[in-house]
């Protein structure tokens, strides 16, 4: 018996607002775009809560029903969008390219639009990997009400950070942010509101030096930088909130990539090195890593996606006349 290989003129690999704005756009062009959704359907927006700064939204939305919103709209354009996971690429060679989902399933695709996203970073001490899940998170919003009533602790000085203190802020008893440098990476306005809401304390120049509890988290370790002094808060949540690594990992064979993973694409298009594969949103974009910038991205990408195959058609065509 041969195995099924199913060929796709246009897969897109991730469903946060880059792949769904993608597949709008590849659906609109007839390109029958088939989506899978990845590890976590939706992406990043789906672990926040109000997002104000999407136009369109006057009152703001919630983030998982925003990308309700987005998969609604591609579904009915025409995408089929599936749950499952790229495993494997291989990018050698001329298009249509082999892709594996899951493991097991092979499809054959003509232009490949990546939208991996990124995922969360975390410290790297062991304290914080054995106690992941057992008070340590990386998503205030997920697991925040887990700790309400309690202290809890969050590292990070950037604009996640400052907004998933005043998050927990609203439902636990104290938050201490913990801050490397003698400054906020955070947007002035989310400063202020992290100094207008008076449960938040924020140490500066302080690192983790261990997150304590056995089975729990029972409190967190911490050493001023400028002074060597350690200090021990009892806590019962440690949030980790530092940035984002891009999911890229299984393209590194063949993309160009910077030294953090992402995607270099070529200036003023979402092209990358590998002829009819394009990057677009956080898996690409190191600078701005919006929900609206990646949107336009993922409309470049599906732009850049349809005239690459219009060109190649009508190069074929001329080559058989
Ligand atoms: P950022 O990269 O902006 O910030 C990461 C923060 O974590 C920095 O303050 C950094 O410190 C700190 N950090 C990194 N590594 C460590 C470590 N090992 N120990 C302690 N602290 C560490 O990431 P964000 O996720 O905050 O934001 C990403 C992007 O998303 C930004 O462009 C941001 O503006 C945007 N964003 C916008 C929102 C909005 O507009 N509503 C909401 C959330 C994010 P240091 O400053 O010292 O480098």
């Amino acid at each position: 018996m041969t195995e099924e290989i199913e060929e796709v003129e246009c897969l897109i690999i991730g469903s946060g607002p880059a792949g769904y704005t993608a597949a709008i756009y590849a659906a609109r062009a007839d390109m029958k775009p088939v989506l899978y959704e990845g590890m976590q359907p939706g992406g990043q927006l789906t672990i926040t809560t109000d997002v104000e700064n999407y136009p369109g939204y006057p009152d703001g939305i919630m983030g998982p029903e925003m990308m309700e919103h987005f998969k609604n709209q591609a579904v009915r354009l025409g995408t089929d969008s599936r749950y499952g996971m790229v495993t494997s690429v291989d990018f050698s060679g001329k298009p249509p390219y082999n892709i594996i989902v899951d493991e097991s399933k092979k499809i054959l695709a003509h232009t490949v639009i990546i939208s991996t996203g990124a995922s969360a970073k975390w410290l790297g001490i062991e304290s914080e990997t054995r106690l992941n899940g057992s008070g340590v998170s990386a998503c205030a919003v997920c697991d925040g009400f887990f700790y309400k009533g309690s202290d809890v602790a969050i590292v990070g000085a950037g604009d996640t950070a400052a907004e998933e203190a005043t998050y927990l802020a609203k439902i636990c008893n104290q938050v201490t942010m913990l801050v490397r440098r003698d400054e906020m990476r955070a947007s002035k306005a989310m400063q202020h509101r992290v100094e207008n809401t008076p449960n938040i304390t924020v140490m500066y120049n302080t690192e983790t030096d261990e997150v304590l509890g056995k089975h729990g988290v029972e409190g967190v370790r911490v050493k001023n930088n400028q002074t060597g002094e350690t200090t021990e808060i009892p806590i019962k949540g440690f949030f980790v909130a530092i940035g984002h690594k891009p999911n890229t990992g299984i393209f590194k064979d063949y993309l160009d990539m910077d030294e953090t993973g992402y995607i270099i694409t070529k200036p003023d298009s979402s092209k990358t090195n590998v002829e009819g594969v394009f990057a677009c949103g956080d898996a690409q974009d190191h600078i701005y890593r919006q929900a609206v910038t990646a949107a336009g991205t993922g409309c470049m990408a599906a732009l850049d996606a349809e005239r690459y195959l219009s060109a190649k058609k009508s190069e074929e065509s001329m080559s058989h006349a």
